[in-house]
């Protein structure tokens, strides 16, 4: 795997944004991708008032806002509405988290709490501030859907109090009970940084797993094995409606090409409702009295939303392109379909680098300068 010097390390967040060629990016790091309704509100509000007004979904369950002029006001608006809780690591906290967890009922226990308490325990370790902007955490429930994602550090639930704790993806025998697995995922995270060299990732460190655990307590918790020891194929969550435990109702909502244009994000907004940013670009409205469903869904429909499963616009991503991007080929936004014959995620690239595109196995629809290569395909 190549390898970077640290000093290149130029991953945008807020308060350090990315030129592009359609003006500034700002990465908002969303740890699980739990949003409040009213921290929603002021990212779309910030988007449409100091940018362009889209909203980029990302694989890594953050939003980008694109084309901004005042990136001061912009954090000064973010700030006010609790997203950013650390200067220093604001670039790190970049945690996935089984989206529906604590709602579908579906994992073995809810890890809303064990995110936020990660979040916290990682902005207070000062030493973690020099982690790469490109280190992942991630917290799943148990079911399987986020600790093959390509994580650096991942915890998957065992048990209700128990977690096997992976390091790029490889099971080397960490456990913990439940309260000690923040400790452990953080432990992990600073040992990657005394072994770092010039690497970015914990899979780039030569044995890495190995080399990590070897510092590390042999556990005293015993836990199983994690389920799930596959990779997942690219798209594990549908879209459409989920009836949550409590009697309410989900909404998981495509939204095309992996984008919020400024009126989705308005109807987003006008649902009241917290969302979750899943790994897959796409948004769970959550807690929907199961009276006021059908009626959401329909406006958010009328947006230019996709609920439809069967809809394959709804498997269709793609990156910036042109004329966003200075490295694209190609307007690829402006050319992405479906690709017939296939169920698979279509992901549509401007460039070889393939900027957001799904994990696991997929449709890769990239340009080459003469019209477009198509292969199918893990990486
Ligand atoms: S894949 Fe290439 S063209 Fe697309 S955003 Fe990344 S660098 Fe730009």
């Amino acid at each position: 795997m190549p390898t970077r010097n640290r000093s290149t390390d130029a991953c945008p967040g807020v308060l350090a944004t990315h030129q592009a060629a359609d003006g500034a990016v700002a990465r908002v790091r969303v740890p699980g991708g739990q949003l409040t309704a009213a921290a929603f509100a002021a990212i779309a509000g910030s988007a449409a008032e100091l940018g362009d007004g889209t909203i980029e979904l990302t694989s890594r369950a953050n939003l980008q806002a694109r084309g901004l002029a005042d990136g001061e006001e912009l954090s000064a608006r973010l700030s006010a509405a609790g997203l950013l809780p650390s200067a220093t690591h604001e670039r790190v906290r970049n945690v996935l988290a089984s989206p529906l967890t604590g709602r579908d009922g579906a994992g073995l226990a809810d890890v809303r709490p064990l995110v936020a308490d990660l979040d916290r325990a990682l902005c207070a370790r000062s030493a973690l501030a020099a982690l790469p902007g490109r280190f992942l955490f991630a917290v799943d429930d148990g079911r399987g859907d986020v600790a093959w994602l390509d994580a650096d550090v991942a915890a998957v639930l065992t048990s209700e109090n128990t977690a096997a704790v992976l390091l790029a993806g490889v099971d080397a025998g960490l456990r913990a009970p439940l309260a000690g697995v923040v400790d452990l995922l953080l432990r992990c995270a600073e040992t990657f940084l005394t072994l770092r060299d010039d690497e970015w990732r914990l899979a780039e460190l030569p044995a890495g797993p190995e080399r990590i655990a070897a510092h590390l307590p042999r556990p005293a918790c015993p836990g199983g094995a994690p389920r799930n020891s596959e990779r997942p194929e690219g798209d594990r969550q549908g879209i459409g409606r989920v009836a949550q435990v409590d009697g309410r109702v989900a909404l998981v909502v495509g939204a095309p090409l992996g984008w919020l244009d400024r009126g989705q994000a308005a109807a987003l907004v006008a649902t009241g409702a917290p969302l979750v940013v899943t790994p897959w670009r796409r948004l769970v409205v959550a807690d929907l009295p199961p009276d006021r469903a059908d009626a959401v869904a329909d406006r958010l429909r009328r947006a230019g939303l996709l609920l439809d499963p069967a809809d394959p616009v709804a498997r269709v991503t793609a990156c910036t392109g042109r004329p966003g991007c200075a490295k694209a080929l190609a307007d690829v936004r402006a050319a992405a379909a479906p690709v017939p014959g296939t169920t698979l995620p279509v992901h549509w690239s401007g460039c070889a680098r393939r900027c957001g595109r799904p994990r696991g196995t997929v449709v890769d629809v990239v340009a080459t300068g003469h019209g477009y290569s198509v292969t199918e395909g893990d990486r």
